[in-house]
């Protein structure tokens, strides 16, 4: 069979050396005769697959001593009510900078738990959209905290520079964001990031968090979603997607393998800007977002004929490009390219978009 690329937004596809690893050591572990996600959370085997998994994300991610890294259930999704449970009081509101649909979407769940305010921040100028200024951002130096999700996968907006919060806790959906380009832990006061896209399978959520933040939780919050209770339990206060810490485990031993966040991320621009590239010098193919915006995880792009996107997502699944739907709310193609997917894959599509484009014009 020859090599499949799979574009998905998430689940995304993971690594090749990892996959290969975690089926050799499928049903015998370390020689215990058992399968990691057999053994006991609270065994030492796996304790010890935990804090190394722990250890080797905060040496990627240079996390300050001062953050818990929590491994959490409930995805991002899980998040946008957990953060507004630990971190907004009754009495204040928090900022929710929208960018896109997941940002949107964030506002909309915190709403639920107490008083937000939805700043808007995507402009439009000549047809192409970008992300206004941050600088410009009316935030209240009131708010309990500000979110905003540095890169709308669904979109395929990034926002590359951190904004000034002057000292509100900014509070970051890194979901398609994390493990992708280096990223100052210590200008955050919480991080979350759902694993399906940098780190492992779905079902497991990391969430970094600073230590003045613990303990504020509202009184109704779901121990499971209370961070300090995840905290004081090292996240075993319930037993925790054992197998998928164990996966994300090897996918940070890779990365290190691999040189790090700072040596991914130059292969990260390299893929992102063929595609671009190529998008740009072709009037078939057209992206609207301006170039100092566009997500380096998730390029989203059109056909400017319309009528040919089944042929083209068809024809692209037989040559193995697997996944290029763009989300059902934006339509047209979205080429999710994540940590693990190779420059081969990459240029596999190009090549593939070149002929298409020769065929159909
Ligand atoms: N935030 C972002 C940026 C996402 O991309 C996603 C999922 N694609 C979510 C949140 C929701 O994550 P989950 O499905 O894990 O709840």
């Amino acid at each position: 069979m020859s090599a499949v690329y799979n574009f998905c937004a998430g689940p995304a596809m993971l690594p090749a050396p990892v996959m290969v690893k975690a089926q050799s050591e499928f049903i015998n572990w370390n020689n215990t005769g058992c399968s990691v996600m057999e053994l006991s959370h609270r065994s030492k085997e796996f304790m010890a697959v935990a804090s190394k998994a722990e250890s080797d994300l905060r040496q990627l991610m240079c996390i300050p001593d001062n953050y818990k890294v929590l491994f959490c259930h409930g995805g991002g999704r899980g998040q946008f009510s957990a953060v507004p449970l630990n971190l907004l009081p009754k009495n204040k509101s928090a900022d929710y900078v929208v960018t896109g649909a997941w940002s949107k979407a964030a506002a909309l769940e915190a709403a639920n738990f107490g008083q937000i305010n939805t700043i808007n921040v995507v402009e439009e100028l000549n047809g192409k959209r970008q992300i206004q200024d941050p600088a410009q951002w009316s935030l209240s130096p009131e708010a309990a905290y500000v979110h905003y999700c540095p890169n709308e996968t669904v979109d395929g907006l990034e926002l590359f520079e951190i904004p000034e919060s002057h000292g509100v806790p900014l509070v970051a959906d890194l979901s398609s964001t994390i493990l992708s380009r280096e990223i100052d832990v210590s200008k955050f006061g919480l991080i979350y990031a759902g694993a399906q896209k940098n780190i492992g399978p779905s079902g497991l959520t990391i969430v970094i968090v600073r230590d003045d933040l613990l303990g504020n939780a509202h009184i109704s919050t779901p121990c499971i979603l209370n961070y300090q209770t995840e905290a004081d339990n090292g996240s075993m206060y319930n037993t925790p997607p054992t197998y998928a810490w164990y996966l994300a485990g090897l996918v940070f031993e890779w990365l290190h393998s691999v040189g790090g966040v700072k040596a991914i991320q130059k292969i990260n621009k390299e893929k992102a800007e063929l595609i671009y590239r190529y998008v740009d010098s072709s009037s078939f193919y057209r992206n609207d977002i301006v170039p100092q915006h566009r997500s380096l995880m998730n390029v989203p792009f059109w056909l400017n004929d319309e009528s040919l996107n089944n042929a083209f997502l068809s024809q692209a699944e037989d040559a193995g490009l697997l996944a290029l739907a763009g989300h059902r709310m934006v339509g047209g193609m979205r080429a999710s390219i994540y940590n693990a997917m190779p420059i081969e894959g990459v240029q596999k599509l190009v090549e593939f978009m070149h002929e298409f484009e020769k065929e159909n014009s």
